[in-house]
């Protein structure tokens, strides 16, 4: 049986020169790849207790979103700036490849509840990691962290020490 890992594209020197890309899509375009990954992130989750699942924009939300759906939680959107119509909060960060801004509307998580966050990939961290400090910002208390692909090498976990960190892939 073909593991999750057997779907996964790797690109050497996309985007740029001596990096090796890990491509998702490449899951996706797999109706049993597709599949294996929700069922591994609904594994990662069974036994946590909380309460709202935060997706990345724009692979967390594909991965995200279905766990969501399954377990019947609410998915919120953490969102590229200037996409989201309501009130927002941001957090800036840096990324493997230049630096970002996060958003997430300010009523989408309430004082107290208890999130789990899912990324497709973690390379450096920065991303999740500003998550994490908004849904913090908001009250609300991060209990998991769920990649399908973690880049092990550029140690982004050690930024998101503290945290219940769990991907399905590692990639050294
Ligand atoms: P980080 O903030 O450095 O952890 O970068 C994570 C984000 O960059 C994720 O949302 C990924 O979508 C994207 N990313 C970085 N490297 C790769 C890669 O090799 N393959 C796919 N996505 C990547």
């Amino acid at each position: 049986m073909k593991k999750l890992e057997d779907y996964v594209i790797s690109i050497p020197d996309f985007p740029s020169p001596g990096i090796i890309f890990r491509d998702v899509t490449s899951i996706l375009q797999d109706g049993e790849g597709l599949h294996l990954a929700i069922d591994q992130l609904l594994e990662m989750v069974k036994d946590v207790d909380f309460d709202v699942i935060v997706g990345a924009e724009s692979r967390g939300f594909i991965f995200g979103m279905p766990v969501a759906y399954e377990l019947h939680k609410p998915f919120i959107l953490a969102r590229k700036p200037g996409k989201l119509p309501r009130e927002t909060v941001s957090m800036d960060y840096e990324l493997e490849y230049g630096t970002g801004t996060i958003e997430m509307h300010a009523d989408s998580i309430k004082p107290g509840q208890k999130v789990v966050i899912i990324d497709d990939l973690i390379a450096t961290g920065g991303t999740v990691e500003a998550i994490a400090k908004l849904v913090e910002k908001l009250g609300g208390q991060v209990v998991k962290i769920c990649f399908i692909m973690e880049l092990a090498g550029l140690k982004g976990r050690e930024k998101l020490a503290g945290y219940d960190v769990e991907s399905a892939i590692i990639y050294e």
